[in-house]
């Protein structure tokens, strides 16, 4: 059998190429060219009767696949061989949201089923009250993904306890941050998860309609989850009295237009409602007060990944991984100067060191570990000083930064932090929606300030009144957009002040 997997996470490492043969432990073959592939395979099988299948049955490639002679230059390891790029890449890493990486052929429903796939959800059909899955879920310490780090149980129980004729679940896969691609990878290689995971939440909160809100710049996403939408319903799992009980529910795509602030969850239920995606100021919150003013139900894609684990193994499964107060895993889109880049999923409490010397291989070309910025634009830029940082709520929060979503980019030597605090300002500056007279026109400000000193033009007065209205429009600002913007300046300023005041003394 030939099968495409979903993402393995090893993105410094692809195309990958991994062969199974009774009898053999599998071997693994990265960086492969289309043109090596039959040799790869010839390698191992040797049948020309195979090969006439093989080629038959390899989609796109079928067509370029020659036969001749051709000298490999991919790399190949061994499964159980130890110290190769995959297997330190993978060491230390932990699979719930990811689990079965690079085992599951993403739309394939019976594979998805065998590896306990939809066990949860039955689970909590046939055994689980509504109230029971709550207080799983509560005892778990899962804290929603999507930046804030809110206890999800609290969420769940103010929409399951609001009274309404209807309720709604949305599931936020709305991702824009430069440098991020968690909810991408879950949605693109876990759609049966994804899907699950919602499942679970609506039956628990009583939600009978749901909304997958994805961008539509991931097409394969949406391809992805529209696939097992169908599938799903034909299998009974979404439409009328799911497999014989009382609970309906109807579950459907909608596709973001690419606006950063309809992350925000009032603006995302504005975007689905046909209006213009600006943040509403809360109270109401969505969960009284949601979509078409029902209560509604608002998760990352992380999280309502991570609820199928949670249930099916119980939440001390997931309680014994992680911190005090910050429980499980976290997914990162691990980029920048680093020598192995990808998607990973960590437990909390792993620290930031941990992460880019064991898990990336430490700073590509030789050069030295300068900082990270996490959690994207609304996060913090954390110099190599401090990067025994462990990665948790509280302690990103402590040192200027935030978990938000997910973005991990590394940065060496020969980055400049006034260029990277205004790379992530002009983003925020860009996507603001104008509402906020701080977010508008006090980002606008700060960007100018920055342009100056990055001319060489400011004047060492000009980061005062820098750090002044960061700090106003942190205050000032109704959403998390403009809470956060200031961040990378503040970060920026407090870690690496040197660097702006040799921009204004000309010294570099
Ligand atoms: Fe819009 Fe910024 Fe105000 Fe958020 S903080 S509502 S993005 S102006």
């Amino acid at each position: 059998d030939v099968k495409q997997v979903g993402c393995v996470g090893v993105c410094n490492q692809v195309p990958m190429l991994e062969i199974h043969k009774d009898g053999e432990e599998p071997a693994f073959y990265t960086k492969i060219k289309a043109n090596e592939v039959s040799e790869i395979i010839k390698n191992h099988f040797r049948s020309e009767n195979w090969m006439s299948r093989f080629k038959n049955r390899f989609y796109n490639y079928a067509e370029n696949l020659t036969f001749s002679d051709v000298p490999i230059s991919s790399s190949r390891y061994n499964a159980n061989e130890k110290d190769t790029p995959i297997a330190e890449f993978l060491k230390g890493q932990v699979n719930i949201a990811t689990e079965y990486r690079g085992e599951i052929k993403p739309s394939d429903f019976e594979e998805y089923k065998s590896k306990n796939g939809f066990e949860a959800f039955v689970k909590c059909l046939k055994e689980l009250s509504p109230d029971e899955i709550i207080a799983q879920i509560e005892e778990s310490g899962l804290k929603g993904r999507g930046g804030a780090g809110f206890p999800s149980f609290i969420k769940w129980n103010l929409v399951k306890n609001a009274q309404a004729d209807k309720k709604y679940i949305i599931c936020n896969g709305d991702e824009g941050d430069p440098g991020a691609f968690m909810d991408r990878m879950l949605l693109e290689s876990y759609p049966f998860r994804v899907i699950e995971g919602i499942l679970i939440a609506a039956y628990a909160v009583g939600a009978s309609e749901g909304r997958l809100y994805i961008r539509a710049e991931y097409p394969l996403a949406v391809t992805r989850i529209k696939e097992g939408l169908e599938i799903c319903k034909k299998e009974g799992l979404i439409g009328e009295n799911i497999l014989g009980s009382d609970f309906s529910f109807d579950l459907k795509v909608f596709e973001g237009a690419g606006a950063f602030v309809c992350g925000e969850e009032t603006a995302l239920i504005a975007s689905i409602e046909g209006k213009r995606g600006i943040p509403e100021l809360r109270p109401p919150y969505p969960a009284e007060k949601g979509l078409w003013d029902k209560p509604t139900l608002i998760n990352n894609t992380e999280t309502l990944s991570l609820v199928p684990f949670i249930i099916r193994n119980g939440a001390e499964s997931f309680k014994e991984i992680g911190t005090e107060n910050s429980k499980g895993t976290k997914v990162f889109a691990l980029a920048g100067k680093i020598n192995r880049g990808g998607l990973i999923e960590v437990p909390m409490g792993i620290t930031i060191r941990q992460i880019v010397e064991e898990i990336g291989g430490g700073i590509a070309n030789g050069k030295k570990f300068k900082a990270v910025q996490i959690g994207g634009p609304s996060g913090g830029c954390i110099p190599a000083e401090m990067a025994d940082t462990t990665i948790d709520f509280d302690s990103l929060k402590e040192v200027g930064a935030m978990m938000g979503s997910g973005g991990l980019i590394v940065l060496d030597e020969s980055d400049c932090m006034v260029d990277i605090a205004h790379y992530f300002l002009s983003f925020t500056q860009e996507e603001s929606c104008g509402r906020c007279t701080f977010c508008r026109i006090g980002t606008r400000r700060m960007l100018e300030i920055l342009e100056k000193i990055k001319s060489g033009k400011g004047k060492l007065s000009d980061l005062d009144l820098l750090e002044q209205l960061a700090i106003n429009t942190q205050k000032g600002s109704i959403c998390g957009l403009g809470k956060t913007a200031p961040n990378p300046v503040l970060s920026t300023l407090k870690y690496f002040r040197n660097e702006y005041e040799a921009h204004i003394k000309g010294e570099c």
